[in-house]
């Protein structure tokens, strides 16, 4: 995970690793909750947040944006960012604008998920846009607290052109987040001089929700200052470690049932194309075209594919990591086949991103990986190198195929 965001590793002398921004997107094992979810949950542990109701109808909106008084925000309920991009998130001065908003963002379509829900919310008065996460870092294996005074924008964009915009702590948890981590965080950042102690206490009551809900991420994009110098979480994304569900009762009552299938839904996130089918053997090539002939060789093998996933010109470790999470995210996938042909990508560089992608996460059915093309014999013999018992490097399609299918018909364990 130190490669990440390509700036240097110790950043202010303080973080030794940086996540991508990857690590902070929904993991299959995590329950990704819904804005107006988190902000009830981040205001238990005394975040401050606008006051607002929820509407599953125009009418409902009409008459709750009446009670909070105007102007209110008609904002989409899903469980994705980049909402305002999209149009799910409108400014309404009257009763019959906050109407027509409800009415033209029920559902509205935001990239593939079903506007259901809108949250009516009082309008803030916005001076500042801040950025605060607290994300459970896998890589430093600590919960680590980001704070930049360059919120309310895609924060890919920021840690590019202004890597010295985000300031980072890791916290020791059996020290915990101190009062003067936060005075530091928020002096690092830049923010206005001001708010240096109310948004120091924002990153304490943040990292306490991130602990007491048994959070994955905690992320408040923008954190606002308004115009009356108040601190305002006016954005909440919360994903709770599913494994806590059996403690987390009302984390567990929040999660969606009728959402669309968890697996597609976390492809769409990523930004990846997967294809579900039914059979058992999780496919995965580069190349649209490739990924389609792989299918019919592992039909010709007697094979079934579960599903087959595109990885595009993808070679980085944590590219090969998000397209195994999804893939394997499907429990009828019994082994996988990696069919990779090397042309730009070269097959070393992904035989060293596959190692690099099991060191980060626990795969227990078998893969075949085939390489073919730019540095393929190097590739192979890379995984061959590997202790990675669960790794069958295969140099034609065919032979993958007849591989991975006998592997997922024994069903042993690499
Ligand atoms: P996202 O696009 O899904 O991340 O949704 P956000 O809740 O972060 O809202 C996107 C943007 O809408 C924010 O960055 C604000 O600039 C704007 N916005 C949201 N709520 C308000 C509000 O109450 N007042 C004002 N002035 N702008 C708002
Ligand atoms: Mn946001």
């Amino acid at each position: 995970m130190s490669d990440s965001w390509e700036e240097p590793r110790v950043f202010l002398g303080f973080a030794d690793s940086v996540p991508r921004r990857s690590d902070m997107l929904a993991r299959p094992g995590n329950v990704d909750l819904l804005e107006y979810q988190g902000k009830y949950l981040l205001s238990k542990s005394g975040v401050p947040v606008p006051e607002g109701k929820l509407a599953v109808t125009a009418a409902a909106a009409r008459q709750i944006a009446e009670e909070l008084g105007f102007p209110v925000v008609i904002k989409a309920q899903v469980q994705i960012g980049g909402r305002g991009k999209a149009g799910g998130i409108k400014l309404a001065r009257d009763a019959d604008e906050a109407e027509a908003h409800a009415k033209a963002i029920l559902g509205m379509d935001i990239r593939g998920l079903m506007v259901q829900e809108v949250w009516v919310e009082r309008a803030s008065d916005i001076a500042a846009e801040y950025y605060a996460a607290v994300v459970f870092d896998r890589g430093a294996k600590r919960p680590l607290v980001m704070l930049s005074s360059m919120g309310g924008m895609d924060v890919e964009q920021i840690a590019e052109e202004h890597p010295e915009a985000i300031a980072r702590l890791h916290v020791d948890p059996l020290v915990g987040f101190l009062p003067f981590h936060g005075r530091r965080l928020a002096y690092e950042s830049g923010i206005d001089a001001d708010v240096i102690r109310p948004v120091g206490s924002m990153l304490a009551k943040l990292y306490d929700a991130f602990i007491v809900l048994d959070a994955m991420l905690v992320e408040v994009n923008p954190l606002i200052v308004t115009t009356g110098r108040d601190v305002v979480a006016l954005d909440a994304k919360v994903s709770v470690d599913d494994n806590a569900l059996g403690r987390q009762p009302e984390v567990a009552e929040m999660r969606n049932p009728s959402a669309e299938d968890p697996q597609e839904q976390l492809a769409k996130e990523r930004g990846i194309t997967y294809v579900k089918l039914d059979g058992d053997i999780g496919i995965l090539g580069n190349g649209a075209g490739l990924v389609m002939s792989t299918l019919d060789v592992v039909a010709q093998a007697s094979g079934k594919p579960a599903n087959f996933l595109d990885v595009g010109g993808g070679a980085k470790a944590d590219e090969i990591v998000q397209a195994l999470e999804v893939l394997l995210s499907d429990e009828k996938v019994r082994a996988v086949l990696f069919n990779i042909f090397g042309g730009i990508t070269r097959c070393d560089e992904v035989a060293n991103g596959i190692l690099q992608a099991l060191e980060q996460i626990e795969v227990k059915v078998p893969i075949v990986v085939r390489l073919d093309g730019t540095n393929d014999v190097e590739g192979r013999q890379i995984l061959a190198d590997a202790d990675a018992p669960q790794l069958h490097p295969a140099k034609t399609m065919l032979e993958a195929a007849d591989m991975v299918v006998e592997l997922a018909k024994s069903g042993a364990p690499a």
